[in-house]
């Protein structure tokens, strides 16, 4: 792989999901897989996949393995979106949580990525009851009411309750919380909500691309980490005293700037992407041979 792809990948925003290379989205799939390994946003656990372009009722994710250590289109497995069942018989092991994914393109057609985590940054706002909030402008995309999955209400009596998603049921529960009605109409083409939240567990975070949908699992992440930063420094403020806790408060993005500012993400998150990529090519760690 040379550098210059490296350096100057085709940005899958400006194509049409179904005019994509084959061979060249597999091996931005392999990037994205050491992109999110390298910003610490899936360790061994946590995975990403994506709509296959040629065929839109099937998706690709890498069996199961690290991230960090998928290097061929060997090691990417195809499902059907139907049922989360590998295309091919002979497929080996794939993810338990893949009906995450299947169910996820299975209700908005215009999903075309979708990345799971258990960031460690993330957890305090899946544990606690602390709402995870927009707090600068690389989030706007979070919106202001980010939505929580509880797998605990999805649970039938005496089954294993290791909270992944491990089924179709579970898989369109998460999913539907993308939605924000929660009555009966039928889903549009595209979540209202970015992100989601999972009880006790990580998040869930789609795009129309790669790039998309990396940033937003990444600056999750990045957010939630200076959002607890930002609450743990205004526990100090009572020793401030009465006149500075008055003057400053605890205010995320406005729901106007969210707006504004997933504009912009959506607008500038490309750039990120050929640093990510460069950065993970200068890794001994990581081999893409796609
Ligand atoms: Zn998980």
């Amino acid at each position: 792989m040379t550098m210059d792809w490296y350096s100057h990948p085709p940005t899958s925003s400006s194509i049409d999901w179904d005019k994509q290379d084959s061979a060249a989205l597999k091996r931005k799939l392999i990037t994205a897989n050491h992109i999110l390994h390298q910003q610490g946003v899936v360790d061994a656990y946590g995975h990403i996949s994506v709509r296959c372009p040629n065929a839109p009722a099937r998706y690709l994710m890498c069996g199961y393995m690290a991230p960090g250590l998928v290097t061929s289109p060997d090691d990417l497995i195809e499902y059907y979106v139907a049922d989360s069942k590998a295309v091919s018989p002979d497929a080996k092991k794939g993810y338990s949580e893949r009906f995450i994914h299947g169910e996820m393109y299975k209700m908005y057609s215009d999903v075309n990525c979708v990345v799971h985590s258990h960031a460690e940054a993330v957890l305090p706002y899946v544990t606690s009851g602390v709402p995870l909030k927009p707090v600068f402008h690389m989030a706007g995309f979070l919106g202001n009411d980010v939505p929580i999955f509880d797998a605990g209400a999805v649970y039938s009596p005496g089954e294993q309750q290791d909270l992944l998603v491990r089924d179709s049921r579970l898989g369109t529960a998460l999913a539907s919380r993308f939605t924000l009605a929660e009555d009966d109409r039928a889903p549009a083409a595209q979540p209202d909500h970015n992100v989601v939240l999972m009880r006790r567990h990580g998040y869930t975070t789609h795009g129309r691309d790669i790039e998309t949908a990396v940033y937003r699992a990444i600056y999750t992440k990045v957010n939630a980490s200076v959002q607890t930063n930002s609450m743990l420094l205004r526990s100090a403020m009572p020793s401030l005293g009465p006149a500075a806790q008055a003057k400053f408060d605890f205010e995320p993005l406005t729901d106007e700037m969210c707006k504004g500012c997933l504009k912009m993400n959506e607008g500038t998150q490309d750039k990120p992407w050929k640093l990510w990529a460069a950065e993970v090519e200068k890794s001994s760690l990581y081999i893409n041979r796609g």
